[in-house]
């Protein structure tokens, strides 16, 4: 997903080398074994960057995920190549909380 305004300073600087360097990894093929819950792959997810995306007309695009959601965490461990869509829908549930959590900061404001 696109790194959002208020995050992008999370990021250390040199976060496209080492993003490229997780890919590098991958053979630039998206790592997803099934984290990403959707239950569209068996084992390794197919998806190859620049390939077409199974199941749907769209080219592939491999990024870089955060397993625990924490940008400042660049730790090989904690990264994996994902192809769009294993990352968003990997991200889905996080998206949700953090969107709940900003609508209840919100009304605590009034
Ligand atoms: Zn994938
Ligand atoms: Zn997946």
């Amino acid at each position: 997903m696109p790194i959002r305004p208020e995050n992008r300073r999370r990021y250390p600087v040199n976060w496209i080398a080492i993003s490229t360097g997780i890919k590098d990894r991958a053979g630039w093929r998206c790592e997803c074994s099934g984290e990403c819950g959707r239950g569209t792959h068996e084992g390794r997810c197919p998806n190859v960057h620049g390939g077409w995306a199974y199941g749907t007309g769209s080219r592939v695009i491999l990024t870089t995920a955060h397993l625990d959601h924490v940008p400042e965490n660049c730790d090989p461990a904690n990264l994996r190549a994902m192809c769009q869509g294993c990352h968003l829908h990997y991200d889905r549930e996080h998206h949700a909380e953090t969107r709940a959590r900003r609508k209840h900061a919100a009304a605590q404001r009034g």
